[in-house]
């Protein structure tokens, strides 16, 4: 799904609220009813200004009609969500235009955005929950048929959890954007000048870059957590220059992406840490024909180190910021979902053929999918619906 803010300059007033309206509405409704959703926006038109509103919300795919054995009613598409999220980041001074797709993933959209000062930053938008039930039982069972299942809460979730990881791991001095902000399903960071690893086909100093990245991980150890997808992908080279040999450059690895990150303390820890390390060694080898002649590092090893020498435990910090077992479980659950279902239909592509022709024709996405540059968000907003706008803290 593909964010599309034409809409949206052409949305009144009135129609924000309305669409506000259907928001709450879904708190307690699957599917919530055209009478809820005007009492809820109570606009001085009366009913025929809502409905007016609700055609030309459906027809820009904001909402859509549902009919129900009971009752017909509305529910909230991805787009009328994307929208409200763009809209409290207008609001907040974050986002004033959105610029081109940067990269699509089968969770995420990302998008380069701007504020009214002209400063790049990068709008991750979580698109989990589109569960089809084909993988272990316990997790069908644990997903189906609840409200923890549902698009919208699970990525909601994502993002809370991505945007609470960011600024713990920001905080501690580990080399990661700077989390800006977050509302609904989508976080505000600041956008980083540098290419996937995946994307880079040869480093003077492999050996250097990967005992840097091991080192991440053993850092990230020590402070309880793994990071779950530590790969090509979520690991973007900053090239730097030398301040005293410019001819020397610098590479710097940053951090991303991290709906997905355990507790040193989780049941499979150990699986997850061991992928992570294997991720690097097959990559390294593959890409940089680079092997290390040190083995590991072992779980058992960093478990040691996990909260030594004063360091911060983030896995407890992040469950105190409000990051509940709970949520932690159903995002969980529909992580895995997903995954299973995404290694179903991948290609294995990982191969080195495959990832220079994708560094000489650059990323697939980019060529073809660059839209919607420049389109403004209405900063204008009215003081009822910024009585209305949902506070849900975040
Ligand atoms: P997903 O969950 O879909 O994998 P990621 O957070 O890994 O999403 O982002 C996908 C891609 O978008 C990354 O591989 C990277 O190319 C780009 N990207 C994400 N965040 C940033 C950022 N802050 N700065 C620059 N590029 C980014
Ligand atoms: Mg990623």
């Amino acid at each position: 799904m593909k964010l599309d803010t034409r809409a949206m300059r052409h949305l009144t007033a009135e129609d924000w609220r309305v669409l506000t309206a259907v928001e709450m509405g879904s708190k307690n409704h699957e599917i919530v009813p055209t009478p809820l959703i005007e009492k809820i926006a109570r606009l001085k038109g009366g009913a025929s200004g809502v409905h007016k509103s609700i055609s030309a919300l459906a027809k820009a795919g904001l909402i859509a009609r549902m009919k129900e054995a009971k009752y017909d009613g509305y529910r909230l598409s991805y787009g009328g969500l994307d929208y409200l999220a763009l809209h409290t980041h207008a609001a907040r001074k974050h986002v004033y235009s959105v610029g081109s797709r940067i990269g699509v993933g089968k969770e995420s959209d990302i998008m380069v955005v701007a504020d009214d000062k002209g400063t790049q930053k990068v709008l991750k938008i979580h698109r989990l929950g589109r569960i089809s039930f084909r993988t272990v039982k316990t997790n069908r069972d644990y997903l189906k048929n609840r409200q923890s299942a549902s698009w919208m809460y699970l990525s909601r979730l994502a993002a809370i959890k991505e945007f609470a990881f960011m600024q713990a791991l920001r905080e501690e001095g580990f080399p990661v954007p700077e989390p800006i902000a977050q509302s609904r399903h989508t976080i505000v960071m600041s956008l980083i000048d540098a290419l996937p690893m995946r994307q880079i086909s040869s480093v003077p100093d492999p050996a250097s870059l990967y005992a840097d990245l091991i080192g991440l991980i053993l850092r990230l150890a020590k402070h309880g957590l793994i990071h779950g997808d530590f790969n090509e992908f979520n690991i973007l080279i900053r090239e730097d220059k030398d301040e005293q040999d410019s001819d020397n450059i610098i590479l710097t690895p940053i951090i991303i992406d991290f709906p997905q990150m355990v507790s040193m303390d989780h049941q499979n820890a150990e699986m997850y840490f061991d992928r992570d390390v294997e991720c690097i060694k097959r990559f390294f080898s593959r890409r940089f024909h680079f092997t290390s002649t040190t083995p590991g590092p072992f779980f058992k090893d960093a478990k040691k180190t996990v909260g030594t020498d004063g360091a911060r435990r983030l896995d407890a910090a992040v469950e105190a910021s409000g990051f509940t077992k709970k949520m932690a479980k159903d995002l969980e659950a529909a992580i895995r979902e997903q995954q299973a279902n995404s290694n179903d239909d991948a290609d294995d592509s990982d191969d080195l053929e495959d990832s220079e022709e994708e560094i000489k024709s650059g990323s697939e996405d980019d060529d073809q999918e660059q839209v919607v540059i420049g389109d403004q968000i209405p900063l204008e907003s009215e003081e009822g619906l910024q009585k209305l706008t949902i506070n849900d803290g975040t």
